[in-house]
């Protein structure tokens, strides 16, 4: 098990009994867990290298409870880890092991839907799928679509600012967030948007829960399309894949998905859902067009000529609903299908401009050729977002530390070609190193000193989304210490 924070001890000097005592006396006993193998599923997150064992768990019913938890941890500056689904892929759910895991589970009810306005009021522990199966009856659906989106939560969503298949034309969670209730660390609660002028709301959206908990938030919905028409193209080397993406979108046309899988992407997705993927292809694209019917056959019409042109070697429309699903089925379990190669996975989180993603990709493959790993591609194309999934063997430190440097030096190729380190999948514990390479010292401070404001105890996931001035300083951090993946340094800036 690796503790992300295994030098934190004296930071933090809580004992163990002391705060279960003080959460047992405004909590009652069904919404607290201090047994160690209780608390075990809540242990990691979708990151499960890292991990480590909490003081608490608190799973509070109501704003009342979990409002009265944060004050008090506050008080006794005890780190406070907010949960929702648990699937973040950087480690932003990790516990603290001085501290306690704030659990959203409870938070999980739908509180209205206005049809006429296409708004949704929601808790935050409500699961992102749920959103559109409520929404469904109205005719209306929540787009940002996380692969997750079956166990994520929408406080997690608007946590991370998730993004998913079809956010290329409807946005992110930023873009479908129309206010969002806050709890801050010191238990006063927040109403944050619809605001004219000095709005916070931008600043939540993507905070990584470092400056408050989202117990509940307002949200775009809109009209289910009324055509979909999802193509499936294969092709025989990625770099026609990539180039077709950019013709498409520099043809003007939005589809509402554009999702790029490579050969090793495609063997092990089809082995998982037999989703009838060619399995032959080097590269498949999937573009699914919506919208009113002629403008949907018009655009067909223009992709496949697009595609043709791009050397594609094929090109199949989803023939029904039921194969649509299908052939989604295969792209959305595709990093679980990862286990069909290799015993872990770790799934890089990268975002370049669309122009450059023949050149990185191709970065990518003799990358993954020079530190000896498999990569797999499978992304997010029209919006630029990579997802090269490293495949390993946990278990062996060497596979381990090289996949850490594989991932560090494919998300500085991002970066050289005019990108980012994180699309949609956050900062997490995972990427504090290449935030010092992203951002200058001065944007940093700014950061920092608005983590500040908003927490100035720094109770909310200490450690986490931004590095300390001092870690960035060192440089040296970078670098896997003898066969550990790096921790975060969580000293005072
Ligand atoms: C198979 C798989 C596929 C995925 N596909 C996608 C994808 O397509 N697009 C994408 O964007 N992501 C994807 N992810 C990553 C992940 O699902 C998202 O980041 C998601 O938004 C996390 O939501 P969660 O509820 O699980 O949050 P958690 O993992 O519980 O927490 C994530 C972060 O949010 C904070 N947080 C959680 N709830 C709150 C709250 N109420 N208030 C304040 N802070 C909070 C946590 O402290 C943590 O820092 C995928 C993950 C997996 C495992």
């Amino acid at each position: 098990m690796t503790n992300p924070y295994q030098d934190d001890v004296l930071r933090y000097p809580q004992a163990r009994d002391h705060v279960l005592r003080a959460l047992a006396r405004i909590l009652p006993p069904s919404c607290l867990i201090g047994k160690p193998e209780a608390m075990r599923p809540y242990t990691s997150d979708g990151l499960p290298v890292f991990s480590a064992m909490p003081v608490a768990v608190a799973i509070p019913e109501n704003e009342q409870q979990l409002s009265a938890t944060l004050r008090i941890l506050n008080d006794q500056g005890v780190p406070i880890v907010p949960r929702g689904g648990g699937t973040s892929l950087s480690g932003g759910a990790v516990p603290h092991p001085q501290g306690v895991v704030l659990s959203l589970a409870r938070f999980k009810s739908v509180r209205w839907i206005d049809p006429a306005r296409r708004l949704c009021r929601a808790q935050s522990g409500v699961r992102n799928a749920a959103l559109s199966e409520a929404a469904a009856p109205h005719g209306l659906f929540y787009a940002p679509d996380p692969s997750s989106q079956i166990a994520c939560s929408l406080g997690g969503n608007i946590a991370e600012n998730a993004g998913g298949i079809h956010c290329l034309k409807y946005g992110l969670t930023w873009h479908n967030v129309v206010s969002v209730r806050l709890v801050c660390a010191d238990g006063t609660v927040l109403e944050v948007g619809e605001e004219t002028g000095f709005d916070p709301l931008p600043l939540v959206v993507g905070s990584e829960g470092l400056l408050g908990v989202v117990t509940e938030a307002t949200v775009r919905l809109r009209p289910i399309p009324p055509c979909t028409r999802l193509l499936m193209a294969a092709f025989s080397q990625i770099s026609h894949a990539g180039a077709a993406v950019a013709a498409i979108i520099a043809a003007g046309i939005v589809p509402a998905a554009l999702e790029l899988m490579d050969h090793l992407a495609i063997v092990a997705s089809e082995a998982f859902c037999h989703a009838g993927y060619p399995q032959e292809a080097q590269a498949i694209l999937l573009c699914e067009l919506d919208g009113i019917e002629e403008q949907v056959a018009e655009d067909e019409s223009c992709v496949r000529e697009l595609l043709q042109q791009h050397q594609a070697t094929s090109c199949r429309a989803a023939q029904n609903e039921q194969e649509r699903t299908l052939f989604w089925s295969g792209r959305k379990a595709a990093f679980p299908a990862a286990g069909r190669m290799a015993p872990d996975y770790y799934c890089m989180d990268g975002s370049i401009p669309r122009r450059a993603l023949a050149e990185v990709l191709g970065t990518i493959n003799t990358l993954g050729e020079e530190y000896g790993l498999n990569v797999m591609n499978v992304f997010h194309a029209g919006d630029g977002n990579l997802h090269p999934v490293i495949l390993l063997d946990a278990d062996d430190p060497d596979q381990l530390e090289r996949a850490q440097r594989l991932g560090s030096a494919i998300l500085t190729a991002c970066l050289d070609a005019g990108g980012s380190i994180t699309g949609e999948h956050g900062v997490g514990v995972e990427k504090l190193d290449e935030m010092c390479a992203q951002f200058s010292t001065t944007e940093r401070e700014r950061l920092l000193a608005t983590k500040q404001a908003f927490d100035p105890k720094e109770i909310l996931n200490p450690g986490k989304g931004l590095p300390t001035l001092r870690r960035c300083a060192e440089g040296g951090a970078l670098l896997v210490r003898g066969g550990q993946l790096p921790h975060p340094e969580l000293e005072r800036f």
